[in-house]
């Protein structure tokens, strides 16, 4: 069901037998169904939101900030049942997923304590009067969220925008959009009516019907640089809105070879977040390593990506469950014969695991190349799969070339017990996030974003707060 104005309903789209039918990825049965919402169910989802609006710009930081800690509690009240449907919906592994539970409500705790932030500035502009900033909120924000992570994406992304006085229209992913309907009841219970309004389908119409609405001026989208960019073009087409994009990378993890070795095998496995397949905007899926220990990380590398538990997402034991969908599993494989074709040498994986109980679904082994060449399709375009690449490299130039040869710059990671090299190489990767010497952590208040193609504008922080504002600037006189 979604959630329209405080109802969960079918819609229009439902009523018209347009559903969404969701499989586990792991065994391919179905997991259950969604109405894809028309252009009609969007646009009642955005006046429903207009609507409560209203009344929530009036109350204080302070009632803004009850209700949004008030539905972190729900979330975690149905926690045990959103991980469990998430792990059948998406292939995620539910021993990871829990956290995406914490994230979540920590999320919407963390805007929350941060209401009395939405502060303005006096201007000393004359001697006579009074010259001062508010932060007003834009009304309608849509929040578009990709399949990796839909439950905590979806209910995370609704902290800032809320509490800035904004009210919310999500829309979920269509092929794992089911623990948005656990959302939208936890929204319906907690939050006013209409303020929160969740809505299903496809990119279009019901992504696009959404970009496009007249009274939707703030759009965050999470998702793919392709669908970033239509995002932006459909934008511009309906009038001037403020759009800000969390998009994909290509992340280079670039270790010298006076890093402790140890840790760098565990990080660079760890860092390909292989509990989600490896289909993690932030995973460090280009290893660029100095040809003095190439070929020893590769070989330990392969033989941890060897060693993984791939098994059924539900066990607690499993590491690496499948991946999302058909459309994902094409498109991985795709691209580990283009890598094959291009000349890279297969070290790992490559395909389907053997056996069994890996005969259905979208299963991949975690694979790596190595020999990559920073030409090949590999090395330049996400994947968003269990693929890791490796490079080599003689010096620091040649590493910070190859790091930056890339469309992307969203994370990068550096790995040297050098600390002035660190720093050296940090101050020029084009990259929104770096690493030293660790790789994969978010940190909460410190801003998540990308350079280049891989996005516009900080999010987990501050800056996400107050880009769900805009400034009004007052002058008075007596
Ligand atoms: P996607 O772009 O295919 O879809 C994302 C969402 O956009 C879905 O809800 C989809 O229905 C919607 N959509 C599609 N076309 C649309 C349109 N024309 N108008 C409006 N909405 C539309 O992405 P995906 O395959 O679900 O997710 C994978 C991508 O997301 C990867 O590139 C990954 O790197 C990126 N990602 C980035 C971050 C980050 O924080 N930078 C986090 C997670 C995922």
């Amino acid at each position: 069901m979604m959630l329209i104005d405080g109802e969960l309903t079918a819609g229009e789209g439902g009523a018209a037998g347009q559903w969404i039918e969701s499989h586990d990825p792991a065994t391919l049965a179905p997991v259950g169904r969604v109405p894809a919402a028309t252009a009609g169910d969007v646009d009642r989802a955005v006046q429903a939101a207009a609507r409560a609006q209203i009344a929530w710009k009036g109350r204080s930081v302070w009632e803004r900030a009850a209700l949004l800690r008030a539905l972190a509690a729900a979330i975690q009240t149905r926690g045990k049942e959103i991980l469990e449907l998430e792990a059948r919906d998406t292939g995620n592994t539910l021993a990871k997923l829990q956290a995406d539970i914490q994230i979540a409500a920590g999320y919407l705790e963390y805007f929350a304590g941060l209401g009395s932030e939405l502060k303005g500035e006096t201007i000393p502009a004359t001697a006579q009067g009074l010259h001062l900033t508010l932060r007003e909120p834009y009304g309608v924000v849509a929040r578009i969220v990709p399949f990796n992570h839909p439950f905590m994406f979806a209910a995370a992304h609704l902290a800032a925008p809320l509490m800035a006085g904004n009210a919310v229209v999500v829309k979920t992913p269509e092929t794992s959009p089911l623990t948005g309907v656990i959302l939208g009841e936890l929204c319906r219970e907690v939050l006013p009516r209409g303020l929160v309004n969740i809505i299903h389908g496809h990119g279009n119409p019901a992504g696009d019907a959404l970009v496009r609405h007249p009274l939707v001026r703030r759009i965050g989208f999470t998702g793919s640089v392709a669908t970033g960019l239509a995002i932006q073009r459909a934008a511009a087409e309906s009038s001037v809105k403020h759009v800000t994009l969390e998009l994909g990378g290509k992340n280079p993890f670039i270790v010298f070879p006076d890093a402790d070795l140890d840790r760098v095998v565990d990080m660079a496995v760890a860092g390909m977040n292989f509990s989600w397949a490896g289909q993690s905007c932030g995973s460090t899926s280009r290893v660029l390593l100095h040809e003095s220990i190439h070929d020893e990380i590769v070989e330990r590398v392969a033989a941890k990506l060897s060693a993984l538990g791939i098994g059924n997402p539900l066990s607690l034991d499993s590491e690496m469950g499948p991946v999302n969908s058909a459309r994902q599993h094409e498109r991985v494989l795709g691209f580990i014969a283009s890598a094959k074709a291009d000349g890279a040498r297969l070290v790992s994986g490559g395909g389907r695991p053997p056996g069994e109980s890996f005969a259905k679904g979208y299963w991949i082994q975690p694979t790596l190349f190595a020999e990559v060449q920073p030409t090949m399709r590999i090395a330049r375009e996400e994947i968003f799969g269990p693929v890791m690449c490796a490079l080599r490299f003689a010096t620091e130039e040649q590493a910070i070339a190859l790091a930056n040869d890339s469309d992307y710059g969203l994370t990068a990671a550096v790995w040297t017990r050098d600390l002035p090299r660190a720093l050296r190489v940090m101050r020029t990767l084009d990259a929104g996030t770096v690493w030293i010497n660790t790789a994969g952590q978010h940190y909460v208040g410190s801003p998540f974003g990308g350079w280049k193609d891989s996005g516009l504008g900080g999010e987990e922080c501050l800056e996400e707060l107050f880009s769900y504002s805009q400034t009004k600037a007052v002058h008075a006189f007596a």
